[in-house]
């Protein structure tokens, strides 16, 4: 967060990617390499997803390590705190911990696959604020803390207030910074944002961008979370459903713009869900002219030494 303070300082506007674990061994090494050519394009940090539950967890924490150790890229672990063993949260931190991570986003969890609705377990794990106080106690500030945001409701409230209510609990229990939920309408966004300032929040606000790879994808995403498609994007997007790399053209230029709309409204920061793939996020940062020059890209020698890009 204090690296995101000086990015706003100084005017720029800085990125991260976000990664899920794959399902097979091939998925996971082509990851790897996708992840390892995408550290090209200068994100200032990379997040891996945590299974609801647990599910997948030993992925989420090697992913962790590897993206660190191997690929120098600063990373930021997601972690669940309900329908799990407390055990498996404390091996989580300390094996993030050991790997050199210095971020975890904090989150309740969604319900596991094969459960409607999630559960709290042993430990008093409910709500997200819960795992936020959890971490500060056990690592005092060893972690920048990250907090999930809903410009437009969640899957289990739709009270945008009482959202923010429970946002300001997440922050004030030692969160620094908050992520949110995709959307695509920047004008909710935006007042959304003006709404959290309002109550006293004043932490970093990192917008979830989710990027078009094609019609079907953008409709399914759109619908899960549940957020409105602005009308001149349905105007302009159906025509061409069928095709994929005009929708992923024309979806080029409806990202940049709403990402433009956001660094003018003082967002200094876009996160990427990339959904594993680099080509559409690639095609919003090179429109948004955000890719740094050969001769600035962040070579993982100069990470090594500790160097950033302008050094
Ligand atoms: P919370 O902030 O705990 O809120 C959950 C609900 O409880 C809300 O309705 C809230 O209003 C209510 N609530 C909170 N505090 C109180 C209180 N004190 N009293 C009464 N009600 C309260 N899920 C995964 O499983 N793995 C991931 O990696 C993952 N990554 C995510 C990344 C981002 C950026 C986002 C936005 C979500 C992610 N999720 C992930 C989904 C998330 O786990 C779900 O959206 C979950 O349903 C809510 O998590 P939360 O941390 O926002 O919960």
């Amino acid at each position: 967060s204090e690296k995101l303070a000086e990015s706003r300082e100084a005017g720029k506007t800085t990125f991260s990617f976000e990664f899920f674990p794959p399902k097979t061994a091939q998925g996971v090494q082509n990851l790897y390499d996708r992840m390892d050519r995408m550290h090209g394009l200068g994100p200032s940090f990379i997040d891996v997803t945590w299974g609801a539950g647990g599910r997948n967890s030993q992925l989420t924490t090697e992913m962790v390590n590897v993206a660190q150790s191997v690929y120098g890229l600063e990373t930021c672990m997601h972690l669940t705190c309900t329908d799990m063993e407390q055990s498996k949260l404390d091996e989580a931190l300390a094996d993030a911990y050991k790997a050199g991570c210095t971020n975890i986003l904090a989150l309740r969890g969604d319900p596991p696959r094969e459960k409607e609705k999630w559960e709290a377990v042993q430990g008093g794990f409910r709500y997200a604020r819960d795992l936020v106080k959890y971490i500060k106690q056990k690592y005092g500030n060893h972690f920048d803390i990250g907090v999930a945001g809903y410009s437009e409701g969640c899957d289990d409230n739709e009270d945008i207030d009482e959202l923010i209510d429970h946002l300001k609990e997440k922050v004030d229990a030692g969160g620094t910074f908050i992520v949110t939920q995709m959307f695509y309408d920047v004008d909710i966004f935006i007042e959304w944002m003006k709404k959290v300032r309002a109550k006293g929040i004043t932490v970093p606000i990192i917008p979830g961008i989710m990027p078009i790879q094609t019609h079907a994808a953008f409709l399914r995403r759109a619908n899960w979370s549940r957020c409105v498609i602005p009308e001149h994007w349905t105007k302009v997007l159906e025509p061409v459903k069928n095709d994929d790399a005009e929708v992923r053209r024309i979806g080029t230029g409806l990202l940049a713009e709403m990402c433009r709309r956001l660094i003018e409204a003082g967002v200094s920061h876009l996160h990427f869900y990339t959904m594993n793939l680099a080509q559409a996020t690639q095609m919003v940062l090179e429109e948004l002219k955000l890719i740094p020059d050969v001769g600035e890209k962040p070579l993982p020698w100069r990470q090594s030494l500790g160097l950033n890009r302008r050094d």
